[in-house]
């Protein structure tokens, strides 16, 4: 790694173009005091560029010198790069189960061009998807071609995936242009407006998913009053917030009973509020950016979307799985075993808690992962195995818990949901 970083350095100070913008730009100003001086005085044209010659040429060999040592910097950190990581084909290649579906793909990328703020990479990405309709893939699967944003956004029946798409790419657009004019206003200029403006007309539904948004933006609007300084006169700003608690908190009586009694205690701290319990609700640093994260998670969650991209989950899950799929390849070259479950990886990928969404079962009977044909079932004991297990032991017929002696039929299980 260390010849690596090296390489980096050498690359930094030799592989970019600022000397050679600043020789080229050197040649323009002869060119142009040439141009002037001809200008000036026509009679001068052939002794100006007969002067002109010499420069010309010095310059422009050292324009070519410039760019030949940016090559050389190049090439010798593709070199490292090559020495560092050796050339790998890329592990389950051949079991690639995304390659067939290259719509989805497609409404994947779409979605997270736009959901990043990227509109206009998002407008030519969409455009140039649907230029090009999906050629059959290479298990004649049927692959819907995609001709508007509306076939870029449905499901391969036709049926679109979240209500939101039933907006066209304009209308989603909009949506999130508004939700980066929010977001600017709150991380870059700490402007609440905005964002209690949106809480406000969402109110109802953002209680119905017990969402806290709105009251913490208005405790910060409350905080932020309370902060201001007025030298002339020190009560000024807590009375201010106080006012604004007197319009705003009966609304969320209801629910914030305790913090909104808590707030207002701490006028009585007014003078003294660095040593007081409200230190760290008055200086929390970290306010704006918990109320910025908080309104993009409620934003997406109106829209039917989760908070992070999840082409970004599963590119970065991908990420982190590939040393493990790699090893696993390897290991199952040399031994000339199979990969034979298509739905289930044979090892553990090891990824962060945030990665994961769902608990997953693992039949106790034929140890296999639950799927959606096979998903866990509920004996009348409570026990649970998946349901082909059930099916082997059963044959439709009475039958004893593995686990206990209870006995029972096949038509009392209930399948589980995780
Ligand atoms: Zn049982």
């Amino acid at each position: 790694m260390e010849a690596l970083r090296l390489e980096q350095d050498k690359l930094d100070k030799k592989g970019n173009l600022s000397r050679t913008i600043e020789d080229v730009q050197k040649t323009i100003d002869l060119l142009v005091a040439a141009r002037a001086t001809i200008a000036a005085d026509g009679t001068s044209c052939a002794p100006t560029l007969a002067k002109l010659k010499r420069p010309i040429k010095a310059s422009l060999d050292q324009v070519n010198s410039d760019i030949k040592d940016i090559y050389s910097a190049h090439k010798d950190y593709s070199k490292a790069l090559d020495r560092k990581f050796k050339p790998q084909s890329m592990p389950a290649s051949h079991n690639d189960a995304l390659s067939s579906q290259p719509a989805l793909i497609n409404r994947a990328i779409a979605m997270h061009l736009l959901r990043e703020g990227q509109f206009n990479v998002a407008q030519t990405f969409i455009s140039e998807a649907n230029a090009k309709p999906h050629s059959a893939t290479s298990n004649g699967s049927n692959t819907k071609d995609a001709h508007d944003w509306d076939s870029l956004m449905q499901d391969a029946d036709g049926t679109p995936l979240y209500d939101i798409n039933r907006d066209s790419a304009g209308a989603l657009q909009s949506r999130f242009a508004h939700m980066y004019l929010v977001l600017d206003a709150l991380r870059k200029n700490h402007n609440l407006n905005p964002a209690i403006e949106w809480a406000r007309q969402h109110s109802y539904q953002l209680e119905l998913r017990g969402s806290n948004l709105e009251f913490d933006l208005c405790r910060l609007r409350f905080v932020e009053l309370y902060s201001q300084y007025d030298p002339d006169d020190h009560m000024s700003c807590p009375l201010k917030a106080l006012e604004y608690a007197r319009q705003t908190f009966p609304n969320f009586s209801a629910r914030y009973m305790r913090e909104t009694s808590s707030l207002l205690g701490s006028l009585a701290f007014a003078p003294a509020l660095t040593s007081s319990p409200y230190k760290s609700v008055f200086f929390n640093d970290d306010a704006w950016e918990h109320a910025a994260s908080s309104f993009i998670r409620e934003f997406c969650a109106m829209l039917g979307l989760s908070e992070k991209s999840p082409l970004y989950t599963a590119t970065t899950a991908g990420a982190i799985a590939l040393p493990v799929l790699e090893k696993l390849e390897r290991v199952m070259g040399e031994v000339g075993g199979q990969w034979t479950s298509v739905n289930e990886l044979p090892v553990e990928i090891p990824l962060p808690h945030s990665y994961l969404f769902h608990s997953i079962f693992v039949c106790p009977v034929s140890k296999e992962q639950g799927t959606d044909a096979n998903p866990p079932m509920m004996l009348p004991c409570g026990h649970i195995i998946a349901k082909e297990s059930l099916e082997k032991i059963s044959r439709g017929n009475k039958f004893k818990c593995p686990y206990c002696p209870v006995e029972g039929h096949p038509k009392e299980a209930r399948k589980v949901f995780l």
